[in-house]
């Protein structure tokens, strides 16, 4: 027997049958492999602003303290963002990352004799937390291809799995890779059909990009819901995805479970100081938020006009359907030095993912798709 299939024996039992998260194509990695440069990622809805300057400055300020551990209890930022939501502090969880909170959520109440509800064409790390848990997992089926929101989101399809072991269900708002999103009243009309022994986790990391009449103020529900776990993110219009920071608001009590979980130390103190300071650059949001807005309009406008189909999105980020596989286009792309995300792994081997960039970078994957196109007719 080999030494794989042995650990895997070995291993738990929702970690033997786990696949682990493909991120995007790193730049160097690309330039590496290819003997390439000036290439450019739209692969990760990272934002192509780059981390905001008062961030950066605020980093400076405290890079000599690194020799001492970060504040645990990240008393500083829970403050910031407790005054910006108008929100107690004992409301909030912070994380390494919104990942490490959905991680810990699962943690927190997830086993083996609970069940989890999620959409098929959810972002991957619902099913990835889940499974390490042990839950038993029931996928929502999403709405057709024809639907106002294609491959989104169908809350009737969620309720009718919905059973007294469900322990926890995710709705990303709006999903990743899909871009799209449930309405208010969709959601609330949902919460109230949810039994209290079921937590609802409400993934926002792409709310701030949004500006749609209709889209749910989560936030407002709290105390309606107590089993309503909202999460953001400072990784997409915060600009600050390499440094890990994220955070949940929902009822003390929710909270006060996940902080026994939660390692000591898991946002450190760049982190900390860094998302501070972008919470407080609202103009950097502003800014990002209208450049996302033009790009977005930009990038459909020019791929519908080349005759393929774009998901309508409402985060910083579309999805593509080449009406045949996918995976070519990604490859020629790469050649030319654009990285794009291939979504295969959430069965959409037609599509490919594409973050909104900056202008000039909008404009050569608009130009280089369109070459690579008429040359693979
Ligand atoms: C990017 C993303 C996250 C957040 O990632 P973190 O960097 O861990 O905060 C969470 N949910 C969705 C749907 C995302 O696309």
């Amino acid at each position: 027997m080999d030494r794989k299939s042995l650990f895997d024996k070995l291993a738990a039992h929702g970690v033997r049958g786990l696949q682990p998260y493909v991120p995007g194509k790193p730049i160097d990695e690309l330039e590496r492999e290819h003997g390439i440069t000036q290439s450019i990622k739209l692969a990760s809805n990272e934002n192509p602003l780059g981390p905001p300057a008062s961030a950066l400055r605020a980093i400076n300020a405290v890079a000599s303290q690194l020799a001492l551990y970060p504040d645990g209890s990240g008393y500083a930022l829970k403050q910031a963002l407790a005054e910006h939501f108008a929100i107690d502090p004992t409301c909030l969880t912070l994380g390494n990352g919104s990942n490490d909170i959905l991680v810990l959520l699962a943690e927190s109440f997830l086993t083996s004799a609970v069940e989890v509800v999620f959409d098929q064409y959810s972002f991957v790390v619902y099913r990835l937390a889940a499974q390490a848990a042990d839950a038993v997992i029931q996928v929502a089926r999403s709405n057709p291809a024809d639907h106002a929101q294609p491959y989104g989101h169908d809350l009737g399809a969620f309720k009718a799995l919905l059973t007294d072991r469900t322990r926890m269900i995710f709705i990303a708002n709006p999903n990743n890779p899909t871009g799209t999103w449930v309405s208010a009243d969709e959601l609330y009309a949902f919460l109230k059909e949810v039994p209290a022994h079921t937590i609802v986790v409400v993934d926002e990391a792409y709310a701030e990009y949004v500006s749609c009449d209709g889209y749910p103020n989560a936030l407002s529900w709290l105390e309606q819901f107590p089993n309503l776990v909202i999460t953001r993110t400072f990784s997409k219009i915060y600009g600050l995805a390499g440094l890990r920071v994220g955070y949940a608001i929902s009822h003390p009590d929710l909270a006060e479970i996940l902080n026994r979980v939660r390692q000591p130390f898991n946002v450190n103190s760049l982190a900390q100081v860094a998302a501070i300071a972008a919470l407080a650059d609202q103009k950097f949001v502003q800014r990002a938020r209208a450049l996302n807005q033009s790009g977005l309009t930009e990038l459909t406008d020019a791929f519908s006009g080349m005759g393929l189909t774009v998901m309508p999105s409402i985060g910083n980020f579309v999805l593509v359907d080449f009406g045949r596989p996918a995976a070519p286009v990604y490859e020629a792309l790469l050649r030319a030095g654009i990285i794009v995300r291939p979504v295969a792994n959430y069965g959409l081997p037609n599509h490919l993912r594409i973050t909104v960039g900056l202008p000039e970078q909008n404009q050569r994957i608009i130009a280089t798709l369109r070459k690579v196109l008429e040359t693979h007719q």
